[in-house]
């Protein structure tokens, strides 16, 4: 018998499942109460980074994902997902700064990325800086377009059988002993011997409504976009300071920033980060930082002008990881969110993951019992078997 799963969101990770879970001959209905890719999707910058991740299960998950991309581009065709194999260059503003840069790469180097040092970084960017005393080049890392993403990896689910189906989840179906189906707002049932929690930043309340709750937190962020220029940048370029900030635990503001092009010809400057709850307010102080430090890199940018500021909430869990895997709680109910500020490059190997977990087995290079350590029972109150 065929499994029947339900997908709650239709950002890039639930997409993502959805593509994975089809392609292995599942059941799938994917629910959102909005467009597709609206969510955090529509607000990220379309980073796919190895080069910002510590050797783990978040590095571990990344370097699958960077595969399984080549591998969605490759049959969804890669301009469907604007994707730009264009690498990230890693720079350092100091001579301290480039030899913590080094010893970090040293330790990804071991865990299997490729890494280039470089001394004369304006051989691989131009524009920068003339007094930046050298980098890191990650070959590997990657951009795409999310939101076409989003609805690239939807599109070719729904050839193999998904349905799409407009809706808020407000609730669950239970019977003997598990979740059989959600509710919507609508008064929908739609059936499921399992329910996927892909809601993102939303992830925390939907668990609530499945009877699962997981702590799924909002960190804002904003991006700058500049107005479109002849191609000056060719990498994603950011300071090496970027990594402590995305790591960091600090609520407040933090700036380190990542300068990338876009197909479009607009640069793409970000980003912020803030634990200010869902407060959709401007923050000018970010901005005016985010800019700086752009400026600090690539002097020619204090001659452009902006064209626009947006922002979105991160998904995060308290230990900076994404929960992939089933809730100990309730059987039938698996978690797929939290993966902050890297959601977009994390999504292939999520859907894959997920769709192992479904079938009890591994599937496209995911092996559940190889990413133990990002199962939801690690989240303080949910002891379970995988601990
Ligand atoms: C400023 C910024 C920059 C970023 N840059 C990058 C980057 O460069 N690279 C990267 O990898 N990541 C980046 N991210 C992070 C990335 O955007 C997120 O991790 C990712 O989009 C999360 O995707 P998701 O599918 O989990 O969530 P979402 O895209 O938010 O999707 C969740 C969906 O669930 C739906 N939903 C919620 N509740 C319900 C309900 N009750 N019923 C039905 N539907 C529901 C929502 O409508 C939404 O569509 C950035 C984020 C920000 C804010």
């Amino acid at each position: 018998m065929t499994l029947k799963v339900v997908v709650v969101g239709a950002g890039i990770v639930g997409t993502a499942c959805a593509f994975h879970a089809a392609a292995a001959g599942l059941d799938v209905t994917v629910v959102d109460r909005g467009p597709v890719g609206a969510g955090t999707t529509s607000r990220g910058e379309g980073n796919v980074l190895v080069s910002d991740k510590e050797p783990g299960p978040e590095l571990a998950l990344a370097r699958l994902s960077r595969t399984l991309w080549e591998e969605a581009g490759r049959e969804l065709g890669p301009d469907r997902l604007e994707l730009e194999p264009k690498g990230g260059l890693v720079v350092a503003s100091s001579a301290e700064g480039l030899a913590a840069l080094g010893e970090f790469a040293a330790r990804q180097e071991a865990a299997g990325v490729r890494v280039e040092r470089v001394d004369r970084v304006r051989d691989l960017e131009p524009h920068l800086a003339p007094d930046i005393p050298g980098g890191v080049h990650y070959p590997q890392d990657a951009q795409v377009q999310p939101v076409l993403a989003a609805a690239a990896l939807l599109r070719a689910a729904v050839r193999r059988g998904a349905r799409l189906h407009a809706g808020e989840v407000v609730g669950a179906e239970t019977g003997g002993g598990r979740i059989t189906g959600v509710r919507t707002a609508a008064g929908d049932v739609l059936p499921a011997d399992a329910v996927v929690n892909a809601a993102g930043t939303w992830g925390g309340e939907v668990g609530r409504r499945l009877g699962a709750p997981v702590e799924v937190l909002p960190r804002r962020g904003f991006v700058l976009v500049t107005e479109p220029l002849p191609p000056m940048v060719r990498h994603k370029v950011y300071s090496a300071d970027y990594v402590a900030g995305v790591a960091s635990s600090d609520a407040g503001l933090e700036t380190s920033c990542v300068v990338e092009g876009t197909r479009g010809g607009t640069l793409l400057i970000g980003a912020s980060r803030e634990r200010v709850g869902f407060d959709t307010r401007m923050n000018i102080a970010a901005v005016t930082r985010l800019a700086a430090r752009a400026c600090r890199l690539f002097p020619f940018l204090r001659a452009v002008h902006l064209l626009r500021v947006y922002r979105g909430f991160r998904p995060y869990c308290p230990d900076h990881l994404p929960v992939i895997g089933p809730d100990p709680r309730v059987p039938g109910v698996v978690h797929a969110c939290g993966h902050e500020g890297a959601g977009i490059g994390l999504a292939p190997a999520t859907g894959a993951l997920v769709t192992a977990h479904l079938l009890g087995r591994p599937w496209r290079g995911a092996d559940p019992a190889a990413h133990t350590g990002l199962l939801p029972d690690r989240l303080s109150g949910l002891g379970g078997a995988h601990r």
